[in-house]
């Protein structure tokens, strides 16, 4: 069924950067036969040798089942034309990096950094993001801006948003990467492939069976927690100055797609999505906590509390909300989240380390003592494991 497709804005009809011809290219897809000319397919090399580098261990998130999820939903949008994008590799990698990105590259494969995933709610807007990237394969826009734009920048600043995780060693280890990955990555496309790719995103995603809807919602997400912070690297998803702009376009362009889509285009997927993700998940709440943006790390810990009602840690990161945020009756509602969630999990490392600093704050020497020591002895390679052990000792001395 190929009728079905909105077709793409014509590759034509989008304007050029400022001195620099558009290239007249049909997108890889339904109706077309990709015949790439030598230029296009070195830069495929390019991007196949970027991604090897990328894929190097100590920078992929090691988790098998989250590994195949992204990569089960990735095909379930491509699907209705599976044989017609076979050019492409079609496939999604997870990044450890604590800034909001995503990128593809020209041969189809795709980097989401852990931080992202951490924001988006379910599957609904895991394929808007996945769509948006793989179209910016299927239309080659890489190929179409590389002799403008490509040959002017660096690669360094690529380079650093890897190294707030890794340090020197990832410096090191990426500083083969070419200037095609900050391209994609950092710096994004021209406003007009932007725009084609959130289109190409909400129709796969819509004729896939997910409610469009959910397009625009991935996009507030995304910018509830725009950081300043991360302008240093322009991580495109997390400070671009149109994200406003492109959540009002994805709102009218979702209303104006509904009436002609199936009618099961209604799927969330949140459970799916939340079973995938909840580490992800955590670990923005606690970025969150980190930052006093106290109000959209409850409302993550909301989220997760309604759709998983026994989530240990959620009620944990509730606890520690109100602990760092501590105003009135805080410090009663953080020992009541924390004693919750070690009554869920006796085990639950969060909860008894802020129950053990909680007690210590109020003056409940003997019973910060009982909570630190089950805190260092139920995680044994913890960060702070030496700092709360010195804590414990100054207190049995006294
Ligand atoms: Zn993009």
């Amino acid at each position: 069924m190929r009728t079905r497709r909105i077709l793409p804005v014509p590759v034509m009809l989008i304007l050029p950067l400022v001195g620099c011809a558009p290239k007249a290219v049909s997108p890889i897809g339904p109706g077309s036969t990709f015949q790439p000319e030598e230029k296009e397919q070195r830069l495929w090399q390019v991007a196949e040798r970027d991604s090897r580098i990328l894929q190097s261990k100590g920078i992929l998130r090691e988790d098998r089942a989250l590994d195949e999820y992204v990569n089960s939903v990735l095909a379930r949008l491509l699907k209705p034309d599976e044989a017609a994008y076979k050019p492409l590799t079609a496939r999604v990698y997870v990044i450890n990096c604590p800034v909001v990105n995503a990128f593809a590259l020209p041969n189809g494969d795709i980097f989401l950094h852990s931080a992202i995933l951490g924001r988006i709610r379910n599957e609904a807007q895991l394929t808007m993001l996945l769509g948006h990237e793989i179209t910016h394969s299927i239309h080659r826009h890489a190929y179409q801006e590389y002799e403008d734009a490509y040959a002017r920048t660096a690669t360094a600043s690529y380079v650093s948003v890897l190294s707030t995780v890794g340090g020197g060693d990832v410096a090191n280890m990426v500083s083969g990467l070419s200037a095609l990955v900050t391209q994609a990555g950092i710096s994004g496309y021209s406003r007009d492939k932007e725009r084609e790719s959130d289109r190409g995103g909400l129709t796969l995603m819509s004729y896939a069976g997910y409610d469009p809807a959910e397009g625009a919602k991935f996009f507030q997400n995304i910018l509830d927690a725009a950081d300043k912070k991360d302008l240093r690297f322009n991580a495109l998803y997390a400070t671009h100055p149109k994200m406003q702009q492109r959540l009002e376009v994805c709102t009218e362009l979702a209303k104006e797609m509904l009436p002609n889509l199936p009618g099961n285009a209604k799927d969330k997927g949140t459970d799916r999505y939340i079973k995938a993700a909840t580490p992800l998940i955590h670990a923005d709440i606690e970025r969150q906590i980190a930052r006093g943006k106290y109000t959209l790390a409850e409302s993550s810990v909301l989220f997760l509390l309604e759709n998983q009602p026994n989530d240990a840690t959620a009620f944990a990161y509730r606890g520690e909300i109100c602990r760092a945020r501590n105003g009135n009756n805080d410090l009663k509602q953080a020992r009541e989240a924390y004693t919750k969630a070690i009554a869920l999990d006796d085990k639950q490392s969060v909860a008894l380390r802020g129950l053990g600093f909680l007690c210590l704050k109020e003056g409940a020497k003997g019973e910060a003592v009982k909570y630190l020591k089950a805190y260092v002895s139920s995680s044994p390679n913890a960060t702070d494991r030496a700092y709360v052990q010195q804590t414990i000792n100054n207190l049995d001395s006294k």
